[in-house]
């Protein structure tokens, strides 16, 4: 298979792959990863033992596996680039050849980060790409974005392109491991409708990552189908810390807005918000506090007479 046939079948991969991805809600297990298929064909994306993989017919490597603590483990180097290390043995022959022609062929791969709530799965980032060999050390430089191909040294980047390796990191790796965590911890499911799509569903932050840094834990998020999600983002609806829907008053106000209103969103005040079984993956109460507060002094006071949370909660489950 030449270059271009490669890199063309590769994108066949990740086209299949977004399906797959999209419809187990961005992690996949390890039979999953092995059992992949192309048009109908059995294209395993993982080895059955090793954390590379390294199909025949391909001139480099398709993907590689993040473990916590094996031999193959990789680290983060500069704060923004993976390294990945050789396999043992010779470093011209087997799953080494084809990794290090990586760096060569430029060709994009899958990297595959271990994540572990209720078992472990494999969050797929793609694609990534080898940008540096590093033969004394016994690894390969992995970037997470095509841009860093063309940084003059990927071990020492300027101001800038550190900036922005770190934002990409953010958003190619940190997000979708956080969102694929929050979900399976709530069973796929929308913590305050239940919908159990996840192609709909999204991981919510209760107190923004910006303004508490590393806050990236399961009980800082909650998982939200995307109409639950874009109204507690703005408000329009918050959770107490007891763990119950508040319908807030721009909502409570509007009429004749069909059956999203009226059952999705006002339908739902003092419903009570599913929460993962495992006590540490449940949403941390002070931050609970804190985000309603913040909804509380948000609502629109002038708009609506008596809209103060006394009245907001003396309305029954499904009220109108
Ligand atoms: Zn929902």
């Amino acid at each position: 298979m030449d270059l271009d046939a490669e890199l063309a079948l590769r994108h066949e991969i990740f086209s299949a792959l977004d399906q797959l991805v999209a419809a187990k809600g961005g992690a996949l297990t390890r039979p999953e990863l092995f059992n992949f298929e192309l048009h109908g064909s059995r294209l395993p994306l993982v080895d059955g033992q090793r954390g590379i993989r390294n199909p025949a017919s391909f001139s480099s490597t398709l993907s590689v596996m993040s473990t916590p603590n094996g031999p193959y483990s990789d680290e983060v180097v500069g704060e923004s680039l993976h390294s990945y290390a050789y396999t043992v043995g010779d470093i011209n022959k087997g799953d080494n050849r084809k990794l290090r022609r990586s760096v060569e062929t430029r060709l994009p791969m899958i990297f595959l980060q271990w994540i572990d709530v209720d078992g472990i799965r494999y969050v797929p980032i793609y694609p990534v790409y080898a940008i540096q060999d590093d033969p004394e050390n016994r690894k390969i430089i992995i970037a997470l974005d095509k841009k860093l191909l063309d940084v003059a040294d990927p071990l020492h980047l300027s101001p800038v392109e550190k900036r922005y390796a770190q934002r990409v990191t953010e958003q190619r790796l940190h997000q979708p491991q956080f969102r694929s965590q929050v979900l399976i911890a709530y069973k796929k499911r929308c913590a305050v409708c239940r919908l159990a799509r996840p192609e709909l569903l999204e991981a919510a932050h209760i107190i923004a990552d910006k303004k508490l840094h590393g806050s990236a834990e399961i009980a800082n998020g909650l998982s939200l189908c995307r109409i639950h999600h874009a109204a507690f983002d703005t408000n329009l609806i918050g959770f107490s810390p007891d763990l119950r829907v508040h319908v807030g008053a721009t909502l409570r106000a509007a009429e004749n807005e069909g059956p999203i209103l009226k059952f999705a969103l006002r339908g739902l005040q003092s419903a009570e918000l599913m929460v993962p079984e495992t006590e540490q993956y449940r949403p941390s109460p002070e931050r609970l506090a804190e985000r309603f507060e913040e909804f509380r002094t948000a609502q629109p006071l002038t708009k609506v007479a008596n809209m103060d949370v006394a009245s907001v909660e003396s309305i029954p489950w499904g009220a109108e």
